[in-house]
């Protein structure tokens, strides 16, 4: 322990170590604690094993829950980590990340009987994050080679699931990837307080692990690769490079210190090792209303600034966020304020001094300003309203709808032997599960059309025993 002064909430700026060490760690430890053997067990025994289960039915990668719960129960926890692995490859951070309370846990029979679903996350959790501590022989073996050659571009959920997939059917992938560390945004973009430690690299060296995967950092496409020469080189393309660009105010920005994209503030304090060091204002304003805002406004009140406020142009019910991130940006002493966009950035000496807003209402369906503002004084200004797909890297070729790429019920693009999933396409959900279930349909595509040209047929996979 150091004998740092903590500067403390109250001064001004943006500055560092505003509270003394102990409390960062606090701070930042895991939101939701893993449970323990004793505690899986007993919360095991609550799963009814339903038939047909509501719960897998609403996982976007299709885990069959009870199956996992069940094996759970009976300590079978290598059994229980493959049916979870088997149909999500990023189990163990999607354990961690999903909104549960919207997905498998709001569908769970016990919530009518009990009020309080199965806790399907946390045990997820517990089965995976046991079996990664000692994995043992590999769970997953790849089929024979297919001497077939794919090329991979981002390296996120999506890009990672379809380098697995394939890998694990047969074929070669060459995973490019345009910053220096895997992961896409688990590791440049979700809170670390629910990613804890080194959790999303851990999980990229299993990934890895299965063989048949050659990674390529610092390759951008548009820059350092390119779609046609990929589409040369590769019996296929998968395109899985996420949303880079973001929305803009809408009104003059100013070139001050102090006004930041909300990603770019999360992904530095991500890539932070000491967050005594992290610099963060005294009065914060984040601009938004979904999963990012609140990451981005909580994580502020985290390191240290006396006030952090959203700020939305809608109501409550209209906010992207659920319920359950509301409550908890509230419960960590975010104030949320409704119905005000943002009209005027101010600053003075370089410096962002605060942020005019325009009270707003609906009128006939319309969101209009209704004349009034007010001012909320600032230090430090968040945007997070939104990010966007950047079309450029991947060329004009491409077919796109509502601006990402556009593509099939099998992740096909408008081009022959390109394909595409994750958030960079149109009519997803824009979380790390449903990354996943569009690189496995992509996958699933890609393998069997590269054995139709062949003229194979699909080889299914052979789960190995579980039992042993
Ligand atoms: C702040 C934040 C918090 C979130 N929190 C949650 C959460 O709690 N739970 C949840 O389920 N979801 C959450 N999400 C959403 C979730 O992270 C995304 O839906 C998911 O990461 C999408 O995966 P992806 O692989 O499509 O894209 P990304 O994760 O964005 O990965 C894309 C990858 O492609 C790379 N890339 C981009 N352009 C190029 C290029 N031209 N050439 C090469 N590589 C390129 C990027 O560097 C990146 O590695 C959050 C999102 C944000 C922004
Ligand atoms: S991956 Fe997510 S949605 Fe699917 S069962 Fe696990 S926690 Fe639920």
């Amino acid at each position: 322990m150091n004998n740092r002064t903590p500067v403390g909430v109250d001064t001004p700026g943006i500055v560092a170590g505003r509270l003394p060490d102990p409390v960062y760690v606090a701070q930042f430890s895991d939101s939701h604690p893993p449970l323990t053997s004793s505690q899986a067990l007993v919360e095991a025994e609550r799963c009814y094993g339903c038939y047909d289960a509501p719960c897998t039915s609403a996982c976007p990668a299709g885990i069959d829950v009870p199956r996992f719960i069940q094996r759970i129960a009976q300590k079978n926890i290598r059994g229980a980590a493959y049916a979870i692995l088997d149909a999500n490859e990023l189990g163990g951070i999607c354990a961690r990340v999903c909104p549960t309370e919207a997905l498998c846990e709001q569908v769970c029979v016990r919530n009518t009987q009990e009020g309080k679903p199965v806790e399907i996350g946390l045990l997820q959790r517990y089965a995976t994050d046991t079996y990664f501590v000692d994995p043992g022989k590999p769970l997953f073996h790849r089929a024979a080679l297919s001497g077939k050659r794919v090329a991979v571009v981002g390296a996120g959920p999506a890009g990672l699931t379809v380098a697995h997939r394939l890998a694990r059917l047969g074929h070669n992938v060459v995973l490019f990837e345009a910053k220096p560390k895997l992961g896409g945004l688990n590791e440049y973009g979700l809170a670390s307080y629910k990613t804890t430690g080194d959790f999303a690299q851990h999980e990229i060296r299993w990934l890895l692990s299965i063989g048949g995967i050659s990674v390529r950092t610092h390759q951008m496409l548009g820059r350092d690769i390119h779609l046609d020469a990929l589409r040369a080189e590769f019996d296929a393309v998968f395109l899985g490079m996420g949303l880079a660009g973001v929305n803009a105010l809408g009104i003059p920005e100013p070139a001050a210190s102090g006004l930041e994209e909300a990603v770019d503030f999360i992904a530095r304090l991500r890539q932070c090792d000491d967050l005594a060091s992290f610099p963060v204002g005294r009065q914060v304003v984040v601009i938004g209303g979904g999963m990012t805002a609140v990451d981005a406004a909580v994580q502020a009140k985290k390191l240290g600034a006396r006030e952090v406020t959203m700020v939305y142009r809608r109501g409550e019910s209209a906010m992207k966020a659920s319920a359950v991130e509301i409550d908890w940006a509230r419960s960590n002493g975010v104030t949320i304020r409704h119905w005000a966009a943002p009209k005027a950035v101010h600053s003075a000496e370089g410096k962002v001094t605060g942020i005019t807003l325009a009270v707003t209402c609906e009128q006939g369906g319309r969101l209009v300003e209704s004349g009034e503002t007010f001012t909320l004084p600032a230090d430090m200004i968040l945007k997070a309203i939104g990010q966007t797909y950047v079309s450029e890297p991947a060329g004009a070729g491409l077919m796109l709808q509502d601006g990402r790429i556009a593509v099939d019920e099998q992740g096909r693009t408008s081009l022959p032997g390109v394909w595409a999933g994750g958030d960079c396409v149109a009519g997803g959900l824009d979380l790390t599960v449903d990354a996943v279930r569009l690189g496995k349909l992509a996958a699933f595509s890609i393998d069997a059309t590269l054995r139709a040209a062949d003229g194979a047929a699909s080889d299914a996979l052979v789960e190995e025993s579980c039992h042993g």
